[in-house]
């Protein structure tokens, strides 16, 4: 007889999902470490609290046994703008286009499975990635992103909190990927030092994704050159052997005509824009309080296109 998460991991299995579930308890480790990482040196103060703010507090009524954390392949995508007669095409890394929605749409199938069992489902804020590692479903890289087996690192994570019992507990020390010993290809490729040979935690003050997702100024030195997307950056993913097999795909999100772009770029707000503008800006997820973003980081993104050789 199986148990009810070897009928929900069958199902995912149907879907190219990959899943892991432990016990509620392991929360107090997630916090236990978070506090670590404090004492060791490795987090501020207010990094702190800002991870202990994502530990979750168990919903009332609702007594959570089990964590499940689930993997999927996101692709990176690709925007086409018309700019200066010509089109340049410029990517946007895995997971920030429908973020959200994938991880409605995981925990609320997740419910649809596990509701008529007479389990429930909640969407609890945990750190994922932690998670994700901890359960045995990833592996870091050196540059601290999630591997998954098959996946590569083109995936998002999604977790919910269930009253589903959990039968086993598969939870391990994080682990990095057994590759990442003879490599160092992400460091090298890295245009801004983020990833060093001395430490495996990643200098996230460095890291191009930490500036482009901020409305403040960029910092005197970031080179303009290393800009590669339209958020985030791509450098090592791109160039890590895990993904090797995934070189090349994207998906193809949208295009902007040279007019629409030049509304962009000339600031034009949002709801000046016509209507089939800011729904193509909607359904890249640059909308409301994201569009500043847009406007700048394409700014660089065409700026650097037409001054690279
Ligand atoms: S590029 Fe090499 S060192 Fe970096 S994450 Fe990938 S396998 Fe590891
Ligand atoms: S995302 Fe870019 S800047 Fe950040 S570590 Fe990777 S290569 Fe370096």
């Amino acid at each position: 007889m199986s148990t009810t998460f070897e009928r929900i991991s069958a199902k995912a299995a149907e879907l190219g999902w990959r899943c892991r579930a432990v016990p509620w308890t392991r929360v107090e480790y997630l916090r236990e470490a978070i506090e670590g990482r404090f004492r060791d040196g490795l987090l501020d103060e207010k990094a702190l609290r800002d991870y202990l703010s994502f530990i979750y507090q168990a919903p009332e009524g609702f007594e959570p046994r089990s964590i499940i954390v689930v993997a999927f392949q996101a692709l990176p995508g690709r925007v086409n703008f018309g700019w200066r007669g010509g089109r340049v095409t410029v990517v946007i890394p895995p997971t920030y286009v429908g973020f959200m929605n994938r991880i409605r749409t995981v925990v609320g199938t997740l419910g649809d499975w596990l509701e008529p069992e007479g389990f429930r489902v909640a969407r609890p804020r945990l750190p994922i990635k932690t998670l994700a590692v901890c359960s045995g479903l990833a592996e870091y890289g050196r540059n601290n992103v999630c591997y998954v087996e098959g996946l590569g690192s083109y995936l998002q994570l999604a977790v919910a909190a269930s009253d589903m019992p959990c039968d086993s507990d598969p939870w391990r020390e994080p682990k990095a990927l057994d590759r990442c010993a003879a490599c160092g290809v992400c460091g090298r490729m890295c245009p801004t030092g983020a990833i060093s040979p001395r430490r495996f935690l990643l200098h996230a003050e460095r890291c191009l994704t930490l500036h482009n997702e901020s409305e403040e100024d960029f910092p005197g030195w970031i080179d303009p050159a290393w800009h590669n997307s339209l958020i985030g950056c791509m450098k090592c993913q791109e160039a890590c052997p895990e993904n090797a097999t995934l070189a090349g795909r994207y998906d193809d999100l949208c295009f902007f005509s040279e007019i629409e772009t030049g509304l962009i770029l000339a600031g034009t707000p949002f709801e000046k824009l016509p209507g089939e503008v800011a729904s193509r800006i909607a359904l890249i997820d640059f909308a409301d309080e994201n569009y500043g973003l847009l406007r700048r980081n394409l700014q660089v993104i065409l700026d650097r296109a037409f001054t690279t050789p």
